[in-house]
């Protein structure tokens, strides 16, 4: 079969922070690197993030260190986070940042001209460096600008379906060009995945179209490890009206600037159920919680500010006992600081340009004047590749994650900006040791025959007529997988859940596209089918074996949290049978150092 051969020392497939920042490393170690996307170099999902990256810099708040956020990000992950990751994410996130800022990044500032830090959910002080609510942009501009520089090979638009192998050993991937429908066979030493998330799994999501789980499904192929795959995290507050915007997200940023939720009545309903464990970290009374924002740093945070899953499930909690907004959410009210501050309009639209803009356009309601309709929406995979925590390579040689398709860093349940210095820190590790795997092993032998089977997969959809249309299958699993796999589970409906995903498991491989291989949007649904069922399945038979509530996992059957459940995490992986298994695997006890952090920060 007709294919292009390209050849490099590392492999990434992805382009967003992470992808791009483990390339720029790889790049910087002297080895030949490509970069792949299934998108325009510069639409990464990671240009839409808004609020910020989290980094103990203390430029806000002197009381911040390492030590405060490493406990935040265990605290807030159920403590089932890969403590290793935990402690190198919060000492390396500040030198990440200022590294960006040497780069080229511009950040708001302080008074007197440090990075400028704000308020999120979890995070004890003001954590988060931002650009207004457009950091995710200033940061891709710049990685982008800084890498380009370093003459990587880019290969937009490319979507990767297989990884090639021998003995074993990644040794690159098949793909095929999106616009024109040609094929590419890569061949690299080593390949770093780092395609983002799974939110297209679900109906109502704040991802763009690029999330289908492609990284998860290709390391599950390729029999490496996934982990924690039952963490799906429900972000309280996506658009609500009109439909057409479902979904989409309303920074937490909103929050961090006094930002109060509400119900119909007008009730504050966030003072009504403070988890115990942040009893003493939550404002007693409004006032408190308002000067929280404004700095004051004899004041607590306000329960909008606690963690994103307890948010969500409030918000779920008032629209399920009918004391929602008139299209199924909550209201989101930035308009009331009118009362404290003079300039509260013009304050709003600098502080949250986007949101304003958004709200204006997409919703025609005017965020400095009124309430905003709000509810959950499908947001971020905590689960992914299971990978070592130095150096992020999988449990398949030469196979190595980042970003949000690697899991471990954020255990249960993430905190708000941690994702995109998450990117940074392991983007970087990842690209590090990668070129160091690159250098230190040969070139790998291609199996020709593995290249034709991937290529005949590929191109099945064309050969088959009258099979069913692909954007079928997509609907109907995003449907079942937010009704039965959603933000409040339980075993009957999970059960059926994976009923339903062996029925489409059967239909997918016998689906049909017409038309021809350029640009062929049924086509590529098609493709990505497969990799949206193998995350959907690995969800949902991780949701039932953990019969606890924990992080973003609710099991209406199992409402508390068990502290047996608190010891291990579950992995899932490709049995040699070709059927899904998953299984436990305890946690490494936590050095005496970091549980003494872990204890002078409860
Ligand atoms: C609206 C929104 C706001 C957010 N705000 C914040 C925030 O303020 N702070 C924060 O910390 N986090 C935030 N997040 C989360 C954060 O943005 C993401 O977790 C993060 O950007 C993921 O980055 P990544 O590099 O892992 O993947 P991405 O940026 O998604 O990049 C994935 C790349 O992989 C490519 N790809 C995927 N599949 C394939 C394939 N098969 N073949 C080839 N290429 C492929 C894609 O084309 C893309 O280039 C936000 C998320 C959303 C949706």
């Amino acid at each position: 079969m007709q294919y292009e051969t390209r050849e490099h020392d590392v492999l990434v497939i992805g382009a967003g922070g992470a992808g791009l920042r483990a390339a720029i490393e790889a790049s910087a170690a002297g080895v030949k690197v490509g970069l792949i996307c299934k998108s325009l170099l510069g639409k990464a999902h990671t240009v839409m993030a808004e609020g910020g990256m989290a980094a103990a810099m203390a430029n806000v708040d002197d009381r911040d260190s390492w030590r405060v956020h490493f406990a935040d990000t265990m605290r807030g992950g159920g403590y089932l986070n890969n403590w290793r990751m935990a402690e190198l994410h919060a000492k390396e996130a500040p030198d990440r940042v200022r590294e960006l800022e040497a780069w080229g990044a511009l950040f708001d500032r302080t008074k007197d001209g440090r990075i400028l830090q704000r308020n999120f959910g979890g995070h004890r002080y003001p954590r988060l460096a931002h650009v207004g609510d457009r950091t995710g942009l200033e940061m891709i501009r710049t990685l982008q600008d800084h890498g380009i520089h370093l003459g990587l090979d880019v290969f937009m638009e490319t979507t990767v379906t297989t990884l090639l192998q021998d003995d074993g050993r990644v040794v690159g991937c098949v793909g095929y060009d999106r616009q024109r429908g040609y094929v590419i066979v890569f061949k690299a030493r080593a390949v770093v995945i780092a395609t983002g998330g799974i939110g297209r799994a679900f109906k109502i999501t704040s991802n763009s179209w690029e999330y289908t789980g492609d990284g998860q499904s290709l390391a599950y192929q390729a029999g490496a490890d996934l982990m924690d795959m039952e963490f799906v995290q429900f972000h309280p507050t996506g658009m609500v009206w009109p439909p057409s915007v479902r979904g989409i997200l309303v920074t937490e940023g909103v929050r961090g600037e006094g930002g109060i939720l509400k119900n119909k009545e007008g009730r504050r309903f966030m003072f009504d159920d403070i988890p115990d464990l942040y009893k003493n970290q939550v404002a007693t009374d409004p006032e408190e919680g308002w000067r929280y924002t404004q700095g004051d740093k004899n004041a607590r945070r306000p329960p909008e500010l606690l963690t994103r899953d307890h948010v969500a499930r409030c918000i779920n909690r008032e629209v399920k006992a009918g004391r929602g907004s008139p299209h199924g959410g909550v209201f989101l009210d930035i308009a009331w600081i009118k009362e404290k501050l003079p300039n509260a309009e013009e304050h709003i639209k600098k502080k949250l340009p986007s949101m304003y803009h958004q709200f204006i356009k997409l919703a025609g309601v005017d965020i400095t004047k009124e309430p905003m309709e709000i509810g959950p929406t499908t947001h971020y995979m905590m689960g992914g590749v299971r990978v070592d925590g130095d150096t992020q390579m999988s449990s398949v040689p030469g196979l190595f994650a980042a970003g949000e398709a690697a899991a471990g860093l954020h255990g249960a349940n993430r905190l708000g900006g941690n994702s995109l210095s998450d990117l940074l820190v392991f983007g970087k590790r990842a690209g590090e040791y990668a070129a160091k795997w690159a250098k230190d092993n040969s070139a790998g032998r291609i199996d020709e025959s593995k290249v034709d089977g991937a290529i005949k997969d590929m191109l099945a959809p064309f050969d088959r007529e009258a099979g069913e249309n692909p954007y079928t299958i997509q609907h109907e699993l995003q449907d079942f997988m937010q009704k039965l796999v959603g933000i409040v589970r339980q075993e009957s409906e999970l059960v059926e859940a994976v009923g339903l995903i062996e029925k489409l498991k059967e239909r997918a491989p016998k689906v049909s596209v017409a038309g021809n291989r350029e640009y062929n949007a049924g086509w590529h649904t098609a493709l990505d089918l497969s990799s949206l069922l193998t995350v959907a399945e690995a969800i949902t038979r991780s949701a039932i074996e953990r019969k606890e509530s924990r992080g973003a996992q609710f099991r209406e059957d199992y409402p508390k949290k068990d502290a047996a459940y608190g010891t291990f995490n579950y992995v899932t992986s490709k049995g040699p049978d070709g059927q899904m298994q998953i299984r436990k695997e305890t946690i490494r006890e936590l050095p005496a150092e970091l549980a003494q952090v872990i204890k002078e920060n409860e």
